[in-house]
């Protein structure tokens, strides 16, 4: 058993090995602040002064299992980077915003973005199994309307009912499977009943933070409503463990094609060996890598953005070493309706290779 693990259930008094196997066990121990979090693990290199003055404003949850695959006592460990409130989220450029993509602007009614004529994206919850710092809709997580899930849901409905031009229905949040199984297949059910309303997608970073909550019957229920594409969030090697690997496997034997979008993020996989290792370990489990997004200008992110050059050429090096099977597209994500734009750029050294190669094209011209 991971030495975490155990301190961990041991932290937990009456916590046994099979609580941990539970999501409801995790869901509720989720660590909610850094006085906990410093009662489990002690003082953390990471957790500086004023983490507490963060999290009032940018509040934290970390599930058990996932502060179990960090080493604690490591400077800037990718998990805890990743989940543990950093004062520069308080301290964004001016010109960060709290909605780069214009999503808000784009909501014909709460919670439902219309961004492109054929799809739009319904934020079923604002609750998350774990907050990441890096995430772009950071602003909603204190923010969660004080109306019923069906009332909700139940606009999102009527509206996308009235809108033809709808074929697909991506379902996300915060995280949509911390619903209940109940909730969720009425969800699924109920989007799936329009008539003109062909694929559901689901973005989830659970198989990531808390695996366990892909259970037997969660897959009967996802199985029931296919076409239905998942799509999750691994940004760095040390997420894809035993548990994270049976979770993506799980909804495979259901039939479910398991995607990837990371997020390039600087001090957690801003480097060539890094990405490199996150693909090869993708590849093995079977999950496709999709994006990788350029860190968007976010309010309380901007530590973690790199510059487009930067990422250019780690995606280049990435193409060096992994078969194509391996690469994700390099985006990046503008407001409003103009969506992803490919990043890609040929180093002086590959226009040296394509010039060489030339006569190769000129034979057949
Ligand atoms: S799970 Fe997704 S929505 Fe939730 S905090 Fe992480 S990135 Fe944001």
């Amino acid at each position: 058993m991971n030495i975490n693990k155990k301190i961990l259930l041991a932290h937990f008094k009456n916590a046994s090995a099979k609580d941990w196997q539970d999501w409801h066990w995790q869901f509720k121990n989720r660590v909610t602040s850094i006085a906990k979090l410093e009662q489990i693990v002690g003082k953390m290199p990471t957790v500086k002064s004023k983490t507490a003055t963060v999290a009032s404003v940018y509040p934290l949850a970390i599930t058990p299992y996932y502060l179990s695959l960090a080493q604690w006592d490591r400077e800037n460990d990718p998990i805890l980077t990743q989940c543990v409130p950093d004062i520069r989220e308080l301290s964004s450029s001016q010109a960060a915003l709290a909605d780069p993509l214009e999503e808000d602007a784009h909501m014909p009614v709460d919670k439902l973005v219309h961004r492109y004529p054929d799809r739009c994206l319904a934020i079923v919850t604002e609750i998350c199994a774990t907050y990441c710092r890096h995430c772009n809709r950071k602003r909603f997580w204190s923010r969660a309307p004080n109306i019923s899930f069906k009332t909700r849901i139940t606009k999102m409905l009527r509206y996308i009912a009235s809108s033809p031009q709808i074929r697909e229905v991506i379902i996300s949040g915060g995280d949509p499977l911390i619903l209940t199984d109940q909730n969720l297949e009425w969800l699924l059910a109920s989007f799936k009943a329009i008539p003109h309303v062909e694929i559901l997608r689901i973005g989830s970073r659970i198989p990531v933070v808390m695996p366990m909550r892909v259970t037997k019957d969660l897959c009967r229920i996802i199985k029931r409503y296919r076409p239905l594409w998942f799509n999750t969030q691994f940004n760095h090697p040390n997420e894809i463990t035993a548990e994270s690997s049976r979770a993506c496997n799980m909804l495979q034997e259901a039939g479910i094609p398991v995607s990837n979008q990371s997020v390039l993020l600087k001090g957690v996989n801003d480097s060539p060996e890094v990405l490199r290792d996150l693909h090869y370990a993708l590849q093995k489990i079977s999950v496709r890598p999709y994006y990788l997004f350029h860190c968007e200008p976010v309010k309380g992110c901007g530590h973690f953005r790199t510059d487009i050059q930067s990422g250019l050429q780690l995606m280049e090096n990435l193409w060096h070493a992994c078969s194509g099977l391996s690469l994700p597209q390099y985006v990046v994500d503008l407001p409003g309706s103009t969506g992803k734009i490919p990043l890609t750029a040929l180093s002086s050294k590959l226009k040296n290779d394509l010039h060489e190669h030339q006569y190769f094209f000129d034979k057949f011209e």
